[in-house]
């Protein structure tokens, strides 16, 4: 971090920054120009908070130097982060350091007949993860909002049934007590920035799948992913799944740029969400396609056995036989992909 004093400073106001700056460990390299002096400070600076240095009146100018996340940067954590999710039957899931998953199933758990049929054609498709969500973040307080406590029960039976480990959203800390059989819990768009949130899953044992926010930069994903490294959980899987534009045909933009550029500055697995991300079905499978082309850890999508009448996202959804091809054109071009077998 580099701190630019004002060309008038009052000497006794530098001199308490410096010495509260030392307070804090860190050192100073100190550089007198012709018309500026210029604090280089040494040390972890992750904790200071740029806002209150600017706020002095000696201070003109503050600069990070080094990104503020630690946990997540690839500089301290050179080597891909490999996530291992068990199975019943046998051989873990392996998520990250260069296989590819494919996390599918419907928006929202509707029903036993639902959840079970989706899930066993997801399996036969290729899929190595179901996704299904029992409590729903809606927009509107009047749409379905999930099965709750219910949904959790007939994911863990769809589980049982495929052998797919299970991803589901969590929106509330109290409603962490169902997810014991649950295998990886996922944070929605929407509670990016739900701090405490994001502390709780902190301080549980199992793989979280972090959603970029609509409206938030990588750096910000990246210090959400950091809130939950820093508890202690450090199985963080991203997933970028578009982002608010002025552009209005699509549900989002997807940000295909992220995924090489997350790659190059995080550890942590990327996988992309092209269901959310543009809204509508038939763009989901040339977005898949184009998320494994920029080096993807896999995919997460939406699959309703009958788009037309589901509860939630159905112009999103594709058909099992829509997915199925998919999948097929995938392992086309990915032919090491790791299947689960
Ligand atoms: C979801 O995956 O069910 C979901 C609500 O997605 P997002 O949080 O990305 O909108
Ligand atoms: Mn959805």
């Amino acid at each position: 971090m580099i701190i630019l004093l004002k060309q008038n400073a009052n000497p006794q106001q530098e001199q308490n920054l410096e010495k509260w700056l030392a307070s804090q460990g860190i050192a100073i390299h100190r550089s007198v120009g012709e018309n500026n002096t210029i604090l280089g400070l040494v040390g972890d600076t992750t904790t200071i908070d740029i806002d209150l240095l600017l706020a002095l009146d000696c201070v003109e100018n503050v600069k990070r130097i080094q990104e503020p996340y630690k946990k997540a940067n690839r500089k301290f954590h050179p080597d891909d982060t490999v996530i291992e999710i068990p199975t019943k039957n046998g051989d873990p899931v392996v998520i990250g350091g260069g296989t590819f998953n494919i996390i599918a199933g419907p928006c929202s758990v509707e029903s036993e007949e639902q959840i079970c049929e989706v899930a066993k054609a997801v399996k036969q498709s290729g899929a190595t993860l179901l996704r299904g969500g029992a409590f729903k973040p809606r927009t509107s307080p009047y749409a379905f909002q999930g099965m709750k406590g219910e949904g959790i029960r007939l994911l863990s039976l769809a589980k049982e049934m495929t052998g797919l480990p299970v991803v589901t959203e969590v929106m509330d800390p109290s409603q962490l007590e169902l997810f014991e059989d649950m295998d990886i819990i996922q944070i929605g768009a929407r509670n990016m920035q739900n701090f405490e949130l994001l502390k709780e899953v902190g301080r549980q044992d199992k793989p979280v799948l972090l959603k970029r926010g609509l409206a938030n930069t990588l750096q910000e994903l990246l210090m959400s992913a950091e809130y939950i490294m820093a508890g202690g959980n450090e199985k963080v899987i991203l997933c970028e799944r578009g982002i608010r534009t002025f552009e209005t045909a699509t549900r989002n933009t997807l940000d295909l740029s992220a995924i090489p550029l997350l790659h190059k500055i995080t550890h942590l697995p990327v996988v992309v969400d092209p269901s959310h991300a543009c809204g509508i079905s038939s763009l989901v499978h040339p977005m898949s396609l184009a998320a494994a082309a920029c080096g993807a850890d896999g995919l997460e999508i939406e699959v309703h056995n009958n788009p037309a009448k589901a509860l939630c996202d159905g112009p999103q959804a594709l058909t099992p036989e829509a997915f199925d091809k998919l999948v097929k054109q995938l392992n086309a071009i990915l032919p090491n992909r790791y299947t689960g077998e």
